[in-house]
């Protein structure tokens, strides 16, 4: 007998393409165009070099204390981890340990079933209706946990918060985990947080990948009640004490702190969303409604593969996923206003050259 019988083996999650070199245009990974706030590139050249050889606080806890206060919650409700993959990731572990299934929706981030299988976690997906929307009452039969994005991924639909709550208040004997990666581009009242002080069984996954421009950090955190997070510290101290590292720490207590930028960005995205719908619209794509950083977008007359490969060679990466029902789609990461006019100018000459 060989070792491998013994080897956990598994499907890995593909992450998007990091291509290197200065002249591309990068719209695939759903990252922010513009820079961290101002007040990390300070601390950033504040930080101690000598202080590097000690290990970070393992409570991560000025990260921890900044968020609670920045959310009006207490550092008990907080867990921090490295990128909402790790946080979100603990919370499989942690929370989904029933044998009965988890249920997300059939289209969705795709690491949640990768999460899953690797944890041996048995799940049961729930298909989007045709217009790619939640279908609540889906979600009311026995389960053994739910985790559900808002705005979902790669959609960019924003589900309406009664229908979160419908969700959370019809299965109190199971977690339900809102990974709200993109809601800072949701506008106001899109988020579940203010139910965490009314459902002990509702945990809320934030990331500082996005809307605060640090995918190079890898922070994450959860909110939920102090019972919740206790057990979240539980599973990660038994793994790793030390996740976030000092840098990571320092540099993102910065960022929440820097509230002004934090909203400047954020809002600037937000416009460019809604020009890039316009020409998009104009150029006779079609897509839902986003409430994200990017735009889900399919066209009739042109095959969103052959756009993809197109656009790669023009030096433009967006990102298309050979799955089930959503392969005739692309994903386009909302850039600044240059970026989109790149893009646009590149999609109208495809057009114009393809000639259908
Ligand atoms: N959740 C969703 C829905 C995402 O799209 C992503 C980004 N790939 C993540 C979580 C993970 O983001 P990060 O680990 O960078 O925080």
């Amino acid at each position: 007998m060989s070792w491998e019988a013994n080897v956990r083996k598994v499907v890995p999650y593909t992450p998007g393409e990091q291509p290197g070199g200065k002249h591309i245009v990068k719209l695939n990974t759903n990252e922010c165009p513009y820079p961290p706030a101002p007040a990390v590139e300070k601390m950033l050249k504040e930080e101690s070099y000598e202080d590097l050889r000690l290990y970070p606080a393992p409570d991560a806890g000025n990260l921890v204390e900044a968020l609670a206060s920045y959310h009006g919650v207490k550092k008990e409700q907080v867990f921090a981890g490295v990128g909402s993959d790790d946080v979100i990731s603990m919370a499989f572990l942690t929370f989904f340990n029933s044998s009965k299934p988890v249920f997300f929706p059939d289209v969705t981030y795709s690491f949640y079933p990768v999460w899953a299988d690797v944890y041996k976690i048995p799940y049961e997906t729930k298909m989007l209706d045709k217009d790619f929307r939640l279908v609540k009452e889906d979600y009311v039969t026995e389960n053994g946990g739910i985790i559900i994005p808002n705005p979902n991924a790669p959609t960019g639909l924003l589900e309406p918060l009664e229908n979160i709550e419908y969700i959370v208040k019809n299965n109190p004997e199971s977690i339900v985990i809102i990974d709200e990666a993109y809601v800072d581009f949701a506008g106001e009242g899109a988020s579940a947080l203010p139910l965490i002080s009314r459902y002990d069984n509702l945990l809320v996954i934030r990331t500082f990948s996005k809307s605060r421009a640090l995918a190079g950090l890898r922070i994450g955190y959860a909110v939920g009640n102090e019972r919740l997070i206790k057990f979240l510290n539980d599973v990660k101290y038994s793994i790793n004490s030390y996740t976030l590292g000092r840098p990571s720490l320092l540099l993102g207590e910065a960022s929440i702190k820097d509230d002004d930028y934090f909203k400047q960005t954020r809002d600037k995205i937000i416009s460019t969303r809604e020009r890039l719908k316009k020409d998009l619209s104009a150029l006779g794509f079609t897509f839902g409604d986003s409430k994200s950083n990017f735009i889900f977008a399919t066209h009739e007359k042109y095959r969103a593969k052959e756009i993809f490969e197109h656009l790669k060679i023009e030096g433009i990466y967006v990102r298309y996923f050979n799955s089930p029902r959503i392969d005739d789609h692309l994903r386009i990461t909302v850039g600044t206003d240059e970026e989109a006019d790149i893009l646009v100018k590149a999609l109208d000459k495809y057009m114009k050259e393809a000639g259908v």
